[in-house]
């Protein structure tokens, strides 16, 4: 994203939208300048704030004359009045940026849908997390935050040497190198995303060494982590394996999300649909 100088008048709405803090009036040129190294291309500048396209000239004519008399002027608090900021056209590596911060737009540059990831939401469906298994979401980042894909690398190395299994279908596991030791694309290394999440299953012995290795790098990385867990309800929809581990490394559970099994497919996943046949 840019903000062209010749348009802003530096009223400092966009300061105020933009969820990593990477805008700002620079003093210097007295105009609101990205940051662009810490700049995800979420859009929430571009697409939050309404584009008005009044004449820059006559906007700061008009508040310095406002000034004169000691009188603010500025905008509504939710417009740009100007019309100032223009997106870039993103290549690669850049371009993965955007693919992790805007929900809103396919992810090109992976293949995968939005942040790409359906996680354990529809398990009954894809059946990814099996009975006797354990399901993990480790989700980088936040607004305000952010990530960097070298802070995720650490982790999904940690993770690989663990032996852990990599969703395939999940956006991180398609921009790794060697899936077999988590190494992701060496070009996208320093790129920074407002949120990631890769996910992995053990067997459900393996849960509280993971969540121990999870802390471990955590400590490490200049980013948050928030841990994910899904495993599968007993007959009686009840958890009695994962969630009394969870519960004796001090975590207080609440049901997040609970399949209950509408969307159950009524052939075993393993095999192949059968072809239908329409009598005429
Ligand atoms: S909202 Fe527009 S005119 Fe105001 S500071 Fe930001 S880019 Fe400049
Ligand atoms: S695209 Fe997002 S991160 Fe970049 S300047 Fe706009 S709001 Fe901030």
């Amino acid at each position: 994203m840019r903000i062209n100088p010749d348009k802003c008048v530096a009223c400092g709405n966009c300061t105020y939208v933009c969820p990593m803090e990477a805008i700002y009036i620079d003093p210097v040129i007295k105009r609101a300048t990205i940051k662009r190294d810490e700049c995800v291309e979420c859009y929430a500048c571009y697409n939050g704030l309404s584009q008005e396209h009044l004449n820059p000239t006559m906007v700061r004519t008009v508040r310095k004359i406002f000034a004169l008399a000691k009188v603010r002027f500025d905008p509504e608090p939710d417009v740009c009045p100007t019309g100032a900021f223009e997106p870039d056209e993103l290549t690669w590596p850049r371009v993965v940026r955007r693919a992790f911060s805007d929900p809103r737009v396919p992810h090109e540059s992976t293949g995968v849908e939005g942040r790409g990831t359906e996680e354990v939401k529809t398990n009954d469906v894809s059946g990814r997390v099996k009975v006797g298994e354990v399901g993990f979401t480790i989700e980088f980042g936040r607004p305000g935050v952010g990530a960097r894909f070298h802070e995720i690398q650490e982790m999904c190395w940690a993770l690989a040497e663990a032996g852990v299994s990599f969703e395939k279908k999940n956006p991180i596991t398609s921009l790794m190198s060697d899936v077999a030791t988590g190494t992701l694309r060496a070009d996208i290394l320093n790129e920074k995303v407002m949120s990631a999440i890769v996910e992995i299953k053990v067997t459900v012995d393996r849960t509280e060494e993971i969540i121990r290795l999870v802390w471990a790098v955590e400590k490490r990385l200049g980013t948050v982590i928030a841990l994910g867990v899904g495993t599968r309800c007993d007959e009686n929809g009840e958890d009695k394996v994962v969630a009394p581990i969870l519960e004796s490394l001090g975590y207080k559970l609440e049901r997040a999300k609970t399949n209950i099994g509408l969307g159950r497919v009524k052939r075993p996943l393993d095999k192949p649909a059968a072809k239908e046949t329409v009598n005429a």
